[in-house]
C-alpha cells in the first residue's frame, strides 16, 4: 500500500511537471470555439476524443503533454461543418449511372448518353442532373430527340433537383404508362394530348420501382468516397434528408463495421416499414449513425413548377403539386409526436410552407422542444414569417439555391412573391438560428459556396455581379453558427459537437487558408478533419 502511494505521488509530479498526458496537442492555431463570445484561442489538447482544454498557446503547452503535437501554423479551426441537408445516398446512385451535371444544351447531353453507353454498353441507360435553365430554354424539354438516337434502350433521366424525369418511348413501353396512367401527387405531362416523357415528383415511382437498381457493393463503395471528398472540405457531420428503409440498412451496415465514420443524421421516409423501425427502435444511435426524424416531402421543386403556390405561376397556369393530403400530413405529425421524433418537413412553395407551418401551429404547439424542421422554405408569403418564431419552426435553408435559382427564379414566381423568397435573413430573425445545407447533388456540397452564396449573394462564378436579393444576406458569423452550432442544435447534436468548448468531441477542421469573406470567391478545403479526435483527412498523408 505504502509503496504504491508513494509511486503515484511519484508519478503525480511527473505529471505535474510534464503536464497531463493526452492524445493530441494542436497549437499555434486561430481556434474559433463558436462559443456566444465568438472565442477565439490558440490551442487545444484532445484525448479519448474529447476536448480537454482549449485555451491560450501557453496554457496549453505547459499543461499538457502529448506524442502527437501538431504545430497549425497560425491556420483557422472550426468545429467541423455540418451540411445540415444533403442526399448522400442520392449522389452514391448518380455517381453508378450517367452524370449529366451542368450539360449546356440538350445536344450535349445526347452527346453525353451516347458516350456512356459506349463505355458502359447498359440495358437501361439511368443519369441525372440535368438544367434546361442552362440550356437557354424556359420549358422542361420532351423526348422527341432521345427517341429518334435511342429507339429501343429505356432510358430514364432526373433533373438536377430529383423533382422532374425525361424518359423516352421505350421506357415508356416497358413501364407501361399511358394517355390515362394517374398518380396522386404526381404529374405525367401531355402536349396537345400526346406524353411528352416528362414526368414530376410521385410519378418518378412509376419508374424508379421498375428499373434495376445499383448493387448494395457498389453503393456502399461510393458512400465510402463520398465520406472522404466531404472531409476533405471539412464536412464532418451531413444531415441525410431522406432515406428508404433498404437505403438506410446499407448505412447502419458502414456505421457498424465503423467504415462510415461521417456523423450522419439519417432522416426517414415515413413508410410504413420506417415507421414501424421507428416504433422498435425510438431514437436509434449507431456509432457515427443517428435517427429520430421523419422527412416529409410536401410539395415539389421550383424549377420544374412543381412547388406548390397559393397562386399560379407567373409563367405557367399551374399551382404546383402537393404531394401529401393534408390529412397525411397530420398523421406524418401525430405519429412523429407520439415517438417523440422530428418531422422535417420539404417545403418549396408558399402554400406548402403554409399548411405545414399551420398544421405545427395547430397540432404541435403544446410540444416542448420539438424541433420541426422546414427543409428549404424557399417561397415564404409575408404573412407567415413569423410561424418561424411563433412555432419554433426551425428553417434549414440551402443557400446556394439562391445562386443558381435567381436567373429563372423571378420568370417562375414574379417580383411580388420573389420578396419573401430564399429570404434567409428575415427566417433567421423570425427563428433566431437557421440551418444551412447544401441539397447535394442538386448543388455541390462545397461549403466555401455556401458561405460566398449566404453572405455575397452570388454563386463560384461570382454572379449575379451585384448578387442576389442582397437584403437577405446574412453576415459570417451566423452563416457559420448555421453551419456549426445551430445545425448541431438541428439534429439534437448540440451538446457534443457545434463548438471546441471543453467536454464536447473533438470533431473539427483546420482549414488550408484563411477564411475570408471578399467580393470574388475564395476556394479553400481542409488541411486535416478529425472526427472524435481521430484525424479522418490530412493533407499530409
Ligand atoms: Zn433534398
Amino acid at each position: 500500500m505504502r509503496i504504491l502511494s508513494f509511486i503515484s505521488v511519484i508519478f503525480l509530479l511527473a505529471s505535474c511537471y510534464k503536464g497531463e498526458h493526452v492524445d493530441i496537442i494542436v497549437h499555434n492555431a486561430q481556434i474559433h470555439v463558436m462559443d456566444d463570445k465568438m472565442t477565439i484561442h490558440e490551442a487545444i489538447a484532445i484525448k479519448d476524443g474529447e476536448i480537454v482544454q482549449v485555451g491560450p498557446e501557453r496554457e496549453i503547452l505547459n499543461g499538457y503533454s502529448a506524442d502527437n503535437v501538431i504545430n497549425a501554423e497560425q491556420k483557422d479551426i472550426f468545429p467541423g461543418f455540418h451540411d445540415a441537408h444533403g442526399h448522400i445516398m442520392s449522389l452514391a446512385k448518380q455517381m453508378q449511372n450517367a452524370d449529366l451535371t451542368g450539360v449546356r444544351s440538350y445536344s450535349a447531353m445526347l452527346s453525353q448518353l451516347e458516350k456512356f453507353q459506349k463505355e458502359n454498353n447498359r440495358k437501361f441507360i439511368i443519369g441525372r442532373g440535368w438544367d434546361h435553365s442552362l440550356w437557354g430554354v424556359k420549358n422542361l424539354p420532351d423526348n422527341t430527340q432521345l427517341n429518334k438516337l435511342f429507339p429501343n434502350i429505356p432510358i430514364a433521366l432526373t433533373r438536377v433537383d430529383g423533382h422532374a424525369m425525361l424518359i423516352n418511348q421505350a421506357m415508356i413501353d416497358f413501364v407501361g404508362i399511358t394517355d390515362t396512367t394517374f398518380v396522386e401527387g404526381g404529374v405525367i405531362v401531355k402536349q396537345d394530348g400526346k406524353l411528352t416523357g416528362i414526368i414530376l415528383d410521385n410519378a418518378i415511382d412509376l419508374i424508379n420501382d421498375k428499373i434495376p437498381q445499383p448493387g448494395d457493393k457498389d453503393l456502399k463503395e461510393a458512400i465510402l468516397k463520398i465520406q472522404n471528398d466531404l472531409f476533405a472540405l471539412g464536412i464532418t457531420h451531413v444531415h441525410e434528408a431522406g432515406l428508404k428503409q433498404k437505403e438506410f440498412k446499407l448505412f447502419d451496415a458502414l456505421a457498424k463495421s465503423n467504415q462510415l465514420k461521417l456523423n450522419t443524421y439519417a432522416m426517414l421516409f415515413p413508410t410504413d416499414e420506417n415507421v414501424a423501425f421507428a416504433e422498435k427502435n425510438g431514437h436509434y444511435k449507431n456509432n457515427s449513425l443517428s435517427v429520430r426524424s421523419f422527412k416529409l416531402l410536401v410539395d415539389g421543386s421550383l424549377g420544374s413548377h412543381g412547388a406548390c403556390m397559393l397562386s399560379p405561376y407567373s409563367d405557367s397556369l399551374t399551382h404546383g403539386i402537393l404531394l401529401e393530403s393534408i390529412s397525411d400530413i397530420k398523421q406524418v405529425l401525430n405519429t412523429a409526436k407520439s415517438l417523440n421524433y422530428q418531422v422535417n418537413s420539404h417545403c418549396i412553395g408558399d402554400s406548402a410552407n403554409r399548411i405545414m407551418l399551420h398544421a405545427i401551429d395547430t397540432l404541435m404547439k403544446d410540444t416542448p422542444d420539438h424541433r420541426w424542421r422546414i427543409e428549404h422554405a424557399q417561397v415564404v408569403h409575408e404573412d407567415d414569417f413569423k410561424y418561424f418564431g411563433t412555432t419554433g419552426a426551425i428553417p434549414s435553408v440551402q443557400p446556394t439555391h439562391a445562386t443558381t435559382d435567381y436567373r429563372w427564379a423571378e420568370d417562375h414566381i414574379g417580383a411580388s412573391r420573389l420578396k419573401g423568397a430564399y429570404a434567409y435573413r428575415s427566417l433567421q430573425q423570425e427563428n433566431g438560428m437557421i440551418l444551412f445545407g447544401t441539397d447535394f447533388p442538386v448543388e455541390s456540397y462545397n461549403p466555401f459556396a455556401t458561405i460566398h452564396a449566404a453572405v455575397n449573394r452570388k454563386n463560384t462564378d461570382n454572379e449575379p455581379i451585384d448578387g442576389f436579393l442582397v437584403d437577405e444576406s446574412v453576415d459570417l458569423t451566423t452563416t457559420l453558427k448555421a453551419m456549426t452550432l445551430w445545425s448541431a442544435f438541428g439534429c439534437f447534436e448540440e451538446s457534443n459537437v457545434g463548438t471546441l468548448e471543453k467536454g464536447k468531441k473533438a470533431t473539427l477542421t483546420i482549414l488550408d487558408h484563411k477564411l475570408e469573406v471578399t467580393k470574388e470567391y475564395l476556394p479553400n478545403y481542409a488541411f486535416m478533419t478529425m472526427i472524435n479526435g481521430e484525424i479522418v483527412f490530412s493533407m499530409e498523408y
